[in-house]
């Protein structure tokens, strides 16, 4: 059991943490199991409380079942694994951190630490899932620079930059684009005070698909937005014809992910499946997830459901059946293997 360098990289308290097990009397390919060990706030102080056979915090914190409780099925399927002495072939458990915050800690994983090409991400809400397909993203920061002037003594001295984003906004498509894009604008910043013509604005957003060709497309007509709404508001001061600078950064946050239904760690989830008698069916996914990354490092990595609903919330709760359910399902693909 190791901990990578990822503390020093990203500045954090810890490293990602990868243990390893060695195969028991079975040469197969390695197999790799990522849970996150960081949770969303507030979730430093949980009082967990089993109702009914349901985990639930005490209502002031989230649970944290997001993803502790992938942490805690892996666990007890290792357990589980060398307890009743099952053979099966090596085993290459990955804890990552910073998840929640931008897949961080996968981001800045030591990949040669690791030999798997398949694996599981155990990180997603019900039970019977399985995730093979998720969105790529990219974040836009755009900066608008207009021009500062008295509001009520000079206003044509001035160029709106909030004038500027409202017109960009206005035009933009967003929201859902189509049943595998979805596009954002989540904030805006500008503006000095209510009678100075605003000389900057800055924009944060995304945009989001399954497909990355569409991703680049709505990429690129949320930044022509901007660019037209420039146009829109050129203007000639003093005789000389200006327009607000549009200053635009997009950066990929994550690939998409795709893997086929006929995929052999696909066929390795649904035949553990069939064994213990549970149904395992295929969901699209919505947002990025360290598989992203994983699977944008060649290691071919689906996504399983642990049994947590409502995360992210006071309200997430788990219960004790699904987990064991899961737990049992890890046990059978390490198993088959
Ligand atoms: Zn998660």
């Amino acid at each position: 059991m190791r901990f990578d360098n990822a503390a020093v990289t990203t500045g954090g308290e810890t490293g990602n943490l990868i243990a390893f097990f060695p195969g028991t009397g079975r040469d197969v390919e390695p197999l790799l199991f990522s849970v996150h060990m960081d949770t969303v706030e507030p979730g430093g102080q949980v009082q967990p409380v089993l109702r009914d056979g349901v985990f639930y915090s005490a209502g002031d914190t989230v649970l944290g079942a997001d993803d502790k409780a992938g942490i805690a099925e892996l666990i007890e399927a290792l357990e589980v694994v060398r307890d009743e002495k099952i053979t099966h072939g090596p085993l290459e458990i990955v804890v990552t951190i910073a998840e929640e915050i931008g897949l961080v800690g996968a981001k800045h994983l030591d990949y040669a630490m690791l030999s798997a090409r398949r694996g599981f991400a155990l990180d997603t809400e019900g039970v019977g899932w399985m995730v093979l397909q998720a969105p790529g993203a990219n974040h836009l920061q755009i900066e608008i620079e207009g021009i500062a002037a008295h509001a009520g003594m000079a206003p044509e001295m001035g160029l709106s930059a909030i004038q500027t984003a409202a017109l960009a906004i206005g035009q933009m498509r967003l929201g859902r684009i189509d049943h595998e894009t979805t596009a954002n604008i989540g904030r805006i910043d500008g503006g000095v005070a209510r009678n100075i013509v605003p000389q900057r604005v800055t924009i944060v957003g995304e945009a989001r698909s399954h497909d990355p060709h569409k991703l680049a497309a709505q990429t690129e007509h949320m930044l022509d937005c901007f660019e037209k709404a420039a146009e829109q508001m050129a203007t000639t001061i003093s005789g000389a014809r200006l327009r607000p600078q549009i200053k635009a950064d997009v950066r990929a946050d994550f690939p998409s992910m795709s893997i086929a239904e006929d995929a052999p760690v696909v066929c390795l989830a649904k035949a553990a499946a069939e064994v213990s008698g549970q149904h395992l069916e295929v969901r699209l996914g919505g947002g990025g997830s360290d598989a992203n990354i994983f699977n944008g490092h060649g290691i071919e990595t689906i996504i399983l459901a642990t049994g947590m609903n409502k995360v992210h919330s006071h309200e997430e709760h788990v219960a004790l059946a699904d987990m064991v359910s899961v737990a049992k399902l890890l046990v059978e693909i390490i198993r088959l293997a």
